[in-house]
């Protein structure tokens, strides 16, 4: 199998700019506005369209059932190249663009979101580095991702703060050249099997300082004396995934470990977001995809009332919305990551992206359940796993209502502005 370096390679020199732009807008496209791929990109999607086929299918459904972690597969992934794919090259990365790294995600996730969530969680711990680290420490923390097929993660939710992120407790001090970090984090995905951590934790002790200021972001190693991950959680769907709780317990972090400056860490991990939440919708469109294709596939073959159910028109139309959520949640997650691209805020566009993508890919696997009848609630057809695994889509890098929240925020925002 070809890799994703090997074809970044191919293609650096000797202008990497041309090779960044995420739509192919050559003189062909005069208005500047084009639904095509460029070439370089329908070779990412096919090796990683490639990967899924081969390596991920064939095990997902074993994965989904013992939960042991696929490192057989992250690996293999390392291997290819596509995971860690937006390291700058000045740390032998492949400085891939969000909507290039969109096209991965979206074809990893169609093999099994299980295993792709455990691919990409990796990308969620890097952002904070990638978007505040210092050279060095980008050198030292992500470097060692390139070399070796090692995984991040990212540590913001506790056991009594989600979807309210000012709630966070978990306390560093600083002590001389040190921060000692004390608290307890909860559903870290990665969270045993991380060689590092980003970790937002309160520096601020006084209540009523502004989150902006309040907070302090530290990568946080596995081995540091003090850090704990808990047992891994049983969960209802991708449960090829990682998830734990971790306890930090007088964790000597040194200050070059500190992104940014003491107080930064709140604006970092919500900027994280920008960027990691297209990826998100562009992986619950692949299973969206999923769904539908199971779907009309079964739907061609199973005859009822002596034609196949999909003659019945109640059952294609069943499909009709299906294809319609699917195309218009993945035109969701290119807008977002091709906003982000171009060098702009795209926070409503990702929340507008990562809403709608995971209520489409729970409508679809639903729909897919019903489609298959009896077998669609078994675990022989591979529906039923589809409809577990699409819930946390509605739940993780914010939850719907979080999204909506932001959405309605960002509107009033703008008709304030054009009131102004
Ligand atoms: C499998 C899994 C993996 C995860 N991976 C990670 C990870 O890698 N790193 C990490 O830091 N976190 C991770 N999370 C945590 C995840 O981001 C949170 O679960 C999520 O943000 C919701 O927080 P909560 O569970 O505390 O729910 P709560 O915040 O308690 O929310 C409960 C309910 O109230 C609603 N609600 C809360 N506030 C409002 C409001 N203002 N308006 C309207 N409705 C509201 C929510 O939408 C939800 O329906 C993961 C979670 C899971 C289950």
């Amino acid at each position: 199998m070809s890799s994703l370096r090997q074809v970044i390679n191919s293609n650096l020199k000797p202008n990497f700019k041309t090779f960044v732009r995420t739509f192919a807008s050559e003189g062909k496209y005069p208005n500047g506005y084009s639904f095509e791929l460029n070439e370089t990109q329908r070779e990412y999607q096919d090796i990683a369209r490639k990967f899924a086929r081969e390596e991920i299918i064939p095990k997902a459904a074993e994965y989904d059932r013992t939960g042991a972690f696929p490192w057989d597969l992250v690996k293999k992934a390392h291997e290819v190249g596509v995971i860690n794919t937006h390291i700058p090259q000045a740390y032998g990365g492949m400085a891939m663009g969000v909507f290039d790294g969109c096209l991965v995600a979206e074809e990893l996730a169609y093999g099994c979101t299980g295993i792709a969530t455990a691919l990409e969680a990796t990308g969620l711990g890097q952002t904070p580095v990638l978007i505040a680290g210092n050279d060095a420490q980008k050198k030292k923390y992500l470097g060692r991702l390139i070399e070796e097929p090692l995984l991040a993660a990212y540590c913001v939710t506790e056991p009594g703060a989600g979807s309210d992120v000012n709630g966070v407790k978990t306390r560093a001090e600083k002590k001389g050249d040190e921060w000692i970090l004390n608290g307890q984090k909860m559903w870290i995905t990665n969270g045993g099997v991380a060689n590092w951590y980003f970790v937002l934790a309160r520096t601020n002790p006084d209540p009523k300082a502004p989150a902006s200021k309040a907070f302090t972001g530290f990568i946080v190693e596995r081995d540091f004396p003090g850090v704990t991950p808990g047992r891994k959680e049983m969960n209802m769907g991708q449960r090829a995934s990682d998830t734990r709780g971790i306890t930090f317990e007088d964790v000597r972090v040194p200050k070059e470990n500190v992104l940014v400056a003491e107080g930064a860490g709140f604006k970092i991990a919500m900027e994280t977001f920008d960027k990691t939440r297209p990826p998100v919708a562009a992986a619950a469109t692949g299973l969206a995809q999923r769904a539908f294709d199971e779907a009309l596939k079964y739907s061609l073959e199973r005859k009822a009332f002596g034609v196949p159910i999909v003659a019945h028109q109640a059952v294609a139309f069943i499909l009709a919305d299906m294809a319609i959520g699917v195309n218009t949640a993945r035109l969701s997650w290119q807008r977002s990551a091709w906003e982000v691209d171009q060098g702009r805020r795209n926070t409503y566009e990702a929340s507008i992206a990562k809403a709608y993508a995971a209520d489409v890919a729970n409508k679809c696997a639903t729909d897919a359940v019903q489609i298959f009848g009896g077998n669609g609630f078994n675990s022989d057809y591979p529906v039923e796993k589809l409809m577990r695994d699409a819930k946390i889509y509605q739940i993780y890098e914010g939850t719907a209502q979080i999204q909506r929240h932001i959405i309605s925020r960002e509107l009033i925002d703008r008709a304030k502005k054009q009131l102004i």
